[in-house]
């Protein structure tokens, strides 16, 4: 069975192939047959796309100016035209799964895509304006190269925060906000639930018995804490604009500092808008990159302004943390996903060098030496340090087959 995920970005679409043999799911995660991708650069007037597939075959080719529907169109022919086929034709895809980013209150989990499925992503567009309408995108053009008669599943980023308790979800405003679905949501889901089912198999506990923070460090960035499978608490919120420091956006500030800048500054809700989400943070307070690997480069050349961002970086990290753990009341494993967590061994020392007093202990050694889906603290450490490689596309992967076969 040839499952096709699409992965849309607000500036990007990733999309892949997965083949599950006999059927059924395979305990880890297989090679795709084919992995693609379209770069639309601002500014730029091409977009950029990569193709691979599992048998070597790589294209690279820029694009002329055209739709983002049509580019993507162009991306999907290539599974079975040219060096990069990899089907006969499009009918030997059985089943897509698209990434939502948001779900709302109402889609507590994955489902089937149906015409009401669509009109609620569009509806949720007020709520995720960059995400849902290219979501929703994705699967118009599924539907335009395979026809309405292949299955497509919905798989949604807040969906796994569903079940964050009310005192976690409500902010401390107007009770008017909740009726208007002003609350905390949550996102990363996909690759907070992939990462908690991972680590269980990991430490081979049962994930109904673990109490796990899963730190997802990426340019954006949330951390999850999961009791017994479930999320109970996150740092993401109405929009995922709140919590952690993260590359370019600032994460939790004061909400007087926007007041501030509305009445004193003169700023747009445009500006704002881009302010909070793409100049700030990581790239903001270092005023070199939103990328910790540039902000490394620039401390070592003796870059201050860089090492206080980093430090900022890791105060809040350990904040968010910290503010993790009332919600578990204790801790079995802290898991380290996505680009920085998985790596960036200095930051998941400088997370975990405050929480010994949990008896947390990092083994050096293996905390430096590239761990991939690994256990990295001490034998006698009280709590388990995990590095896990996230693999969102796969868990979509799953979660498609999984609606499908139990529809
Ligand atoms: P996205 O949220 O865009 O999916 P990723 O999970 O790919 O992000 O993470 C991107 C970030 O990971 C980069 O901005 C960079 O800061 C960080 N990163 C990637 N590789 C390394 C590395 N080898 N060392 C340090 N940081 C890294």
């Amino acid at each position: 069975m040839k499952i096709l995920v699409m992965n849309a970005g607000s500036s990007s679409q990733k999309s892949c192939l997965y083949e599950l043999p006999g059927g059924s799911l395979p305990e880890h995660p297989p090679e795709p047959l084919w992995e693609g991708q379209i770069t639309w650069v601002e500014g730029v007037d091409h977009a950029s796309v990569k193709v691979k597939t599992h048998q070597g075959h790589v294209l690279k080719q820029d694009l002329p100016p055209q739709s983002r529907f049509d580019d993507t169109l162009k991306l999907l022919k290539t599974l079975w035209t040219g060096d990069t086929q990899v089907i006969r034709s499009p009918e030997e895809i059985a089943l897509v799964g698209h990434r939502v980013v948001h779900g709302g209150s109402h889609y507590r989990q994955s489902v089937v895509v149906t015409a009401a499925v669509k009109a609620e992503i569009e509806r949720l567009a007020e709520f995720a304006p960059v995400h849902n309408p290219v979501n929703l995108e994705g699967i118009q053009i599924t539907e335009t190269l395979l026809g309405n008669q292949t299955p497509q599943v919905a798989v949604f980023d807040t969906a796994f925060h569903a079940t964050l308790p009310p005192a976690a979800y409500i902010y401390p405003g107007r009770y008017e906000w909740l009726e208007q679905g002003i609350r905390r949501y949550g996102f990363h889901g996909i690759s907070h639930q992939y990462c908690a089912q991972r680590a269980a198999q990991i430490l081979q506990r049962d994930l109904a018995n673990l109490r796990l923070i899963n730190c997802h460090l990426g340019n954006g960035a949330s951390l999850s804490a999961i009791r017994n499978g479930v999320s109970v608490d996150t740092t993401m919120g109405f929009t995922p604009l709140e919590g952690l420091m993260m590359g370019s956006r600032s994460g939790s500030i004061d909400p007087g500092i926007i007041i501030r800048l509305l009445r004193q500054e003169g700023y747009t809700v445009d500006q704002l808008d881009h302010l909070l989400n793409n100049d700030c943070g990581l790239e903001g307070l270092s005023g070199v990159s939103n990328d910790l690997r540039d902000i490394d480069a620039a401390i070592a050349t003796g870059n201050q302004q860089a090492e206080q961002a980093l430090e900022v970086y890791i105060h809040r990290l350990r904040w968010h943390i910290g503010a993790m753990l009332p919600s578990l009341g204790g801790l079995d494993a802290l898991i380290f996903t996505a680009g920085i967590g998985e790596n960036a061994p200095q930051i998941r020392a400088a997370a975990c060098a405050p929480f010994e007093f949990l008896g947390l202990k990092l083994d050096p050694e293996k905390n430096a030496n590239r761990p991939v889906d690994q256990d990295i603290a001490t034998p006698d450490s009280a709590v388990r340090v995990l590095v896990i490689h996230t693999q969102e596309d796969w868990a979509i992967a799953q979660e498609a087959w999984r609606i499908y076969t139990t529809r």
